[in-house]
Parts: structure tokens; C-alpha cells; sequence
């Protein structure tokens, strides 16, 4: 980086960058291009709107300094069949949030699940043997719930959604696993009574994310016990209505914030084949949300 804080860019240097409609509220190129400094590496950290998803690929992939992708909403799974080769976890889960170019093919990966559980570890949280409940069915929900079951450590897992086709999709993929009894059931007919007796709670809808449903609180007229763990995958405000009323009820909190960090540390690796500097990476992050 120069003392302006913009990266030095040379004819060598490598392209990362985050795809989605939006990106613009992104932290991402706060966070890599933070760690790509620290580290000492040529490369720089993007953020393009993309609309036409194909042609977006195919531009990239014909670039010999492009090094690899965030992806997001709406991206993550209308990517997968432009991809030439998908992890077998990534595959399972359903969308891509990761893409490398290794020997001038595109890769792609998820990283949200292993982001997610060193989260959660992070946190102090012993899964052995917990009932795990899920708000949401959609692609975090999914990649979150495929690690836990993967790991065959809770004794249940649990997913409620407002859909009842979308909890009937995942509570059945996630069963082929054959390790965690799984459950399911519509959000709004069983979260008062499936809450209560749930050892983690997380949030994988949107409510309470800024500028979105900012003041919804994504677990309506649950009592929260200090006993339990609340991890809100929403991380922008940090404290959303959801966190706010665990932290009130003495719960344990697993930071949305962690898990983003954590899967971009992934990213990172995954990219450069180094080692990410991790306290950076949330430094930067905490910074950009602070702007
Ligand atoms: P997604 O694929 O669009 O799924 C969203 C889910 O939320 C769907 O199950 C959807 O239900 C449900 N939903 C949406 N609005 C709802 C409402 N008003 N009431 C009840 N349910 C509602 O999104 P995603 O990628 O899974 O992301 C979910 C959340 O996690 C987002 O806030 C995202 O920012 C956050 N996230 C955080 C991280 C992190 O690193 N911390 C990583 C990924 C995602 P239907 O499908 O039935 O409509």
C-alpha cells in the first residue's frame, strides 16, 4: 500500500475481487487488500457488480493475473455451471462462495462452513451432544448445517424456514449424513417451542441486517436462558436486536463477524497458498464497520 492507503500496483500484480448485485456495502477489500499488504504480496482486492455472470467468468478466466473470487448474493449457486471443477463440499452444500484459478481453470469452493465452526469453537462452544436450532434455509443455513452434521458431533439439528419445500430440501440432504438426528418444521408455527429446548440458536435469515430489516429481531418472543449460545450470522450492526437480547439474558454469543472473518482466512490461503494474517484481516474489518 502507498501512505495514501491504495495498493501499489504493478504489472505483476494479482486480481482478487468480491461479484454480487450489491457488493457495494462489502467489507472484503478492506479486509484482503489490508492482508494482501501485511503479508507483503503483489496482489489487490476488488469489488464488481456484476449483472452478466458468464461473461464476467469468461473475461476473468482469460486474464493471466487473475487469481481468484468472493462471491455473493445473487451469484452463489447461478456460478456453479460456469465453474470447470467444484469441491465436493461445495457440491453437497449447493453454491460456490469461493472461486481459484489454479492452472487456468476456476475452482470452485465454499468456505462459510469451515468459517462458521472455528466461529463457534472460537466461542468456547462444545458441540458434542447439542441440539443445534437454524432460522433460515438459504445458502449460509445450508453450508453451516452440512459442517455441523459433517462434524458428527450435535446430538440435533434443527431447521425451521419460512418454506416448507426449502426445510423439507435440507432437513432431507442433511439427513443422508446419517450421524445428528435432523428436524424441521415452519419458522412461524415452531420457533417459541423448538427454541426452548435448543442448546446453539443461529440466525441465518437476513432480519436485523442494516439498512434491510435493521430493527426485526430474527428470534420474535423467544426466552432466551443464560445456558444458551446465540449466534446471528448477521453481522452488520454487530449487535442486532437478536444479540442484544441474548447478551441481555447472560447467553453465550458466537460474533456473525467471526465467521466472516474466519471464512475469508480460507480465501485468503486458498489464493495466495500463505498463511492469512488473521489479526489484520479483523482489524481492518472492525475498522470499515466502524465507517
Ligand atoms: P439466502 O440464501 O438469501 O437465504 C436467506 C434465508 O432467509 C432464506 O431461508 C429465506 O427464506 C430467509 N428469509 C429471508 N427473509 C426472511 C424473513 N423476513 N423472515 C424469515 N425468513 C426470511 O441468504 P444467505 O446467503 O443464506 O444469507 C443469510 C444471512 O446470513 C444474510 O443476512 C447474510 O448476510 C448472512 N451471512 C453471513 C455470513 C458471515 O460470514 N457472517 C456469511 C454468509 C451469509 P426463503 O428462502 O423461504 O425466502
Amino acid at each position: 500500500m502507498t501512505a495514501a492507503g491504495y495498493p501499489s500496483i504493478s504489472a505483476g500484480t494479482k486480481l482478487c475481487a468480491v461479484i454480487g448485485n450489491p457488493v457495494l456495502h462489502s467489507l472484503s477489500p478492506a479486509m484482503h487488500n489490508a492482508a494482501f499488504q501485511a503479508a507483503g504480496l503483489d496482489y489487490v482486492y476488488l469489488a464488481f457488480t456484476v449483472s452478466d455472470l458468464p461473461g464476467c467468468l469468461a473475461g476473468l478466466k482469460a486474464c493471466e493475473g487473475f487469481q481468484g473470487l468472493s462471491v455473493t448474493i445473487p451469484h452463489k449457486v447461478a456460478i456453479m455451471p460456469c465453474l470447470d471443477c467444484i469441491d465436493e463440499e461445495a457440491r453437497q452444500v449447493g453454491c460456490v462462495n469461493t472461486v481459484v484459478k489454479e492452472k487456468g481453470q476456476l475452482r470452485g469452493a465454499v468456505t462459510d462452513g469451515v468459517g462458521a465452526l472455528r466461529a463457534i469453537e472460537n466461542s468456547g462452544v462444545d458441540l458434542k451432544g447439542k441440539t443445534i436450532l437454524f432460522a433460515g434455509t438459504g445458502g449460509a443455513a445450508r453450508a453451516v448445517a452440512f459442517a455441523l452434521s459433517a462434524s458428527g458431533l450435535p446430538r440435533e439439528i434443527i431447521i425451521l424456514g419460512r418454506t416448507a419445500e426449502k426445510v423439507d430440501l435440507l432437513a432431507g440432504d442433511l439427513a443422508q449424513f446419517g450421524t445428528t438426528k435432523v428436524n424441521g418444521g415452519l419458522l412461524q408455527e415452531e420457533l417459541i417451542t423448538r427454541a426452548r429446548t435448543s442448546d446453539l440458536l443461529i440466525n441465518a435469515t437476513p432480519l436485523g441486517m442494516y439498512g434491510v430489516d435493521e430493527n426485526k429481531n430474527s428470534f420474535p418472543g423467544v426466552s432466551l436462558e443464560k445456558g444458551q449460545t446465540v449466534f446471528d450470522m448477521v453481522y452488520r450492526p454487530e449487535k442486532t436486536p437478536f444479540v442484544q437480547e441474548a447478551l441481555r439474558s447472560g447467553c453465550t454469543i458466537v460474533p456473525g463477524l467471526d465467521m466472516l472473518l474466519y471464512q475469508a482466512v480460507v480465501q485468503f490461503e486458498l489464493w495466495t497458498g500463505c498463511q492469512a494474517p488473521e489479526s489484520v484481516m479483523r482489524d481492518a474489518l472492525k475498522r470499515a464497520l466502524d465507517n
